[in-house]
């Protein structure tokens, strides 16, 4: 038998054996990095910034964040990473803009991608019978708006708020007031150049590599790496008109809205918000509307009621005014919002869609913009709309809102369900977004706790009476409410994650896969 001592000695040695390994493992990682033959960098030290999101409720700081010049830099590391295998526990998050609520594109202890510096060939407009813009994954909207007008185009289908990149929001859906007649953001899309968990470069389309296209498109970033995209353009118009009518009664708003994305539509652009117990009516950080009567805007009293704002875009060139005035007022003749509050205002097209912008820069002035942000999507059936708002805007929600609640409804004939994003069961669904902020001074009813026990409120609402209900940026934290969420569409994401990212290495921040499949 060994003696004591000698024992000692043995447990000594292997523990100091254990921690040399540990130790080496985690310092010899970064080292293995530097040594990637790349035309970027890696920053090892400034790292904090990639450990933020606007949600500002997460934090989870990387081991290093890699800022790529090209695609090849990009699939140099995440090849490298493939490689270490399913023993090693570095993980990659793609940054965009880093506008994630909840850590979406954060990595504790791994590799954040920097896709905003990825420089890809040059922004490319092709104008012809079939308009497209070829772009980086990292490229932001509003560039690719500045670049695209130059040649007279647009895309057609946008996020309300243009700051945000390609790879982040066809990572999601991408939606906004254009959606219900042109879909969603990944409806408009023709190409992508994709980077696997496996590292590989593959382009694709409908027609090639087309179930990995569908898989990235909504795919929350667990399939690929977004690279480039090339996005579908129309001709862009000047001018926009800008309306806004207000009504009390919801069924009286909603029915109203259903009709206007029905059919041929005469505006381009349908959206709509819930004013809660506010007095200046027009006053909503989400957009700079400013009504061409101010005067009358101001007048009108809400009385402490809830309203809801119907809001409609119709574009339009100078030299069409005249048509389109006429078409304007025949169209909202057939509605039935309160016959004195119809609000318009004309603005350039460029001004219309980075319209949000425009409140960002003023909030952040006064330090409102990094605050923290617990938002809440949720997209509900039309059968359930109704029993929804009773609920949620005549009981939950009754004294205070914390920001601004958008709503408005969708056709779900332009949603592609071979993509990876899933939407409820009928034709036509709902957009609601409680956009709240959490202002540290705010009152204890608009703190952050209230806010999300608000929002938890109103989860347990729509399960318990079985609405349908599907959240848009979806946020869970076990694998049993994605595999709920997804429902049937499960297990065809868990096969597109063993197909294209078997070690689990591509976006960890959305949570829905811990270890490879
Ligand atoms: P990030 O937050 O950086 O990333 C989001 C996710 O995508 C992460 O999981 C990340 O790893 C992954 N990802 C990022 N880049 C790539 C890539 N190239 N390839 C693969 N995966 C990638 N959404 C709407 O649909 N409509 C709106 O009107 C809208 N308005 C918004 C307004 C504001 C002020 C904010 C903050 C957000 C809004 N959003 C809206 C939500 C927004 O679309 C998402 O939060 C989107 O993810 C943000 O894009 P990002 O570039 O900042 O992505």
């Amino acid at each position: 038998f060994p003696s004591l001592n000698n024992m000692i000695f043995f447990i000594i040695l292997f523990l100091s054996c254990v921690t040399t390994k540990i130790n080496l493992c985690f310092s010899c990682v970064p080292s293995s990095l530097k040594t990637l033959p790349i035309d970027g960098h890696f920053n090892f030290q400034q790292v904090e910034h990639a450990a933020k999101d606007f949600g500002n409720r997460y934090s989870f700081l990387p081991l290093a964040v890699l800022y790529p010049k090209s695609v090849s830099d990009v699939a140099t590391t995440v090849k490298h990473i493939w490689r270490l295998g399913g023993g090693s526990e570095l993980r990659v998050a793609a940054r965009g803009h880093g506008h994630s609520l909840q850590g979406q594109a954060q990595v504790h202890r791994g590799v954040v991608i920097n896709m905003e510096s990825l420089q890809g060939p040059k922004m490319q407009v092709h104008a012809g019978n079939l308009s497209y813009v070829d772009v980086s994954g990292g490229e932001l909207w509003i560039n690719i708006l500045r670049e695209s007008l130059k040649h007279g185009l647009a895309p057609k289908s946008w996020t309300d708020y243009l700051h945000l990149t390609v790879g982040g929001t066809l990572s999601n859906a991408g939606i906004s007031g254009q959606a219900f007649r042109h879909g969603p953001q990944i409806s408009n899309v023709y190409q992508l150049q994709v980077v696997t968990g496996k590292g590989e470069v593959v382009n694709c389309s409908e027609k090639q590599n087309s179930d990995l296209f569908y898989s990235v498109l909504g795919g929350l970033g667990q399939f690929g790496i977004i690279t480039r995209a090339r996005i579908s353009l129309e001709p862009a118009p000047l001018m926009v008109k800008w309306i806004r009518v207000l009504y009390t009664d919801f069924t009286t708003f909603a029915r109203d809205q259903e009709k206007l994305i029905s059919g041929e539509s005469a505006f381009d652009y349908v959206e709509g918000f819930v004013i809660i117990n506010r007095t200046g009516v027009l006053n909503n950080w989400r957009s700079s509307f400013s009504p061409q009567d101010p005067v009358q805007a101001s007048q009108f009293k809400s009385d402490g009621r809830t309203l809801f704002c119907l809001e409609l875009a119709k574009y339009f060139n100078p030299e069409e005014m005249a048509l389109v005035n006429q078409e304007i007022k025949s169209s909202l003749s057939q509605l039935n919002h309160i016959p004195s509050t119809l609000f318009t205002s004309q603005v350039p097209y460029i001004e219309f869609l980075d319209r949000v912008h425009i409140s960002e820069i003023k909030l952040r002035s006064r330090g409102l913009w990094e605050v923290p942000h617990p938002w809440l999507n949720l997209l509900i059936p039309r059968s359930k709309i109704l029993s929804f708002a009773q609920q949620v805007f005549g009981n939950i929600l009754t004294d205070t809102s914390s920001g601004p609640i958008l709503i408005y409804p969708l056709n779900k004939s332009k949603w592609d369900n071979r993509t990876s994003v899933v939407t409820p069961e009928e034709d036509v669904f709902y957009l609601v977004a409680f956009l709240s902020s959490a202002v540290p001074s705010s009152t204890a009813s608009d703190g952050l706790e209230q806010v999300l026990i608000r929002n938890q409120r109103i989860l347990d609402f729509c399960e318990i009476a079985g609405l349908g209900v599907k959240q848009y940026l979806p946020h869970y934290s076990t694998q049993a409410e994605w595999k709920s969420h997804f429902g049937s569409h499960w297990e065809a994401f868990i096969q597109r994650k063993s197909a294209y990212d078997p070690l689990a290495i591509l976006a960890p921040g959305q949570r829905i896969f811990q270890k490879p499949v």
